[in-house]
């Protein structure tokens, strides 16, 4: 599929309007060709509560890499019963991980930044390539105040990794935004944020941050240089 630069100009200038404008544009044009990209964690949550006010069985689908924390499954488990609604997930291919694992072992991406990219690939990228697979259009919870690697994240480009437009609706929030929607329209939320998770991947890549802290230093921390991005975003520029 291919979108010309006049219905992306188009839909960047519905964003102007609001998040939830973007996505019942998208809802509109696309249908559940639109796939709502969650990780479970508070972007994502104000999303799903608006996509879901729009289409209640809008497309939300979920990468459980198989590394993630309990908390996060506890989560879809509580979003699931409050929406009445099913994510799609999407594991990594079993003869990949099998295969990587008895290569370099369980936790090889404390080894090099070579074997956390191996991991992502394998565990994160290859299974949303496959989430896409005929999808027109994905939307994420980016924000440009997430990392400076984000700070030029439109609010809506085209993938061509991935053969459809991208949406980031939040792209222009802050974090206080976040917090004061998922407040005012009580969404659940990842109970990881109340102990000072600000980002959350899998668990054993993932820790609290001090306040103050880079939102995205809690991701990979053992890495001091390079961009701390997983391969998911990379049209973004650079969860
Ligand atoms: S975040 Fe960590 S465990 Fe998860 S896929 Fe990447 S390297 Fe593997």
């Amino acid at each position: 599929m291919e979108v010309n630069s006049t219905e992306i100009g188009r839909l960047n200038a519905v964003a102007a309007g609001g998040a939830q404008a973007l996505l019942r544009a998208l809802a509109e044009r696309h249908g559940r060709a639109v796939k709502l990209a969650s990780s479970l964690g508070a972007e994502d949550q104000v999303l799903s509560h608006m996509l879901l006010g729009i289409d209640p069985h809008a497309s939300i689908f979920v990468l459980d890499t198989g590394r993630l924390h309990q908390e996060t499954y506890d989560l879809m488990a509580r979003m699931m019963s409050r929406y009445r609604m099913h994510y799609e997930v999407l594991f990594p291919s079993a003869g990949a991980v099998q295969e990587m694992v008895r290569e370099a072992g369980p936790n090889l991406f404390y080894e090099s930044v070579e074997h956390r990219h191996r991991c992502c690939g394998v565990r994160k990228v290859e299974p949303l390539r496959r989430a896409l697979s005929g999808a027109a259009a994905w939307i994420t919870g980016l924000r440009r105040a997430q990392s400076p690697d984000r700070a030029g994240t439109p609010f809506v480009e085209w993938d061509s990794a991935h053969g459809a437009l991208k949406a980031n609706p939040l792209a222009d929030w802050t974090e206080d935004q976040v917090w004061d929607y998922l407040r005012a329209h009580d969404v659940p939320y990842n109970v990881l944020h109340d102990r000072g998770f600000l980002s959350i991947g899998c668990a054993p890549c993932t820790r609290a941050v001090e306040p103050g802290e880079d939102p995205r230093a809690g991701r990979w921390w053992w890495e001091q240089d390079g961009v701390k991005e997983c391969g998911l975003h990379v049209s973004a520029g650079a969860s």
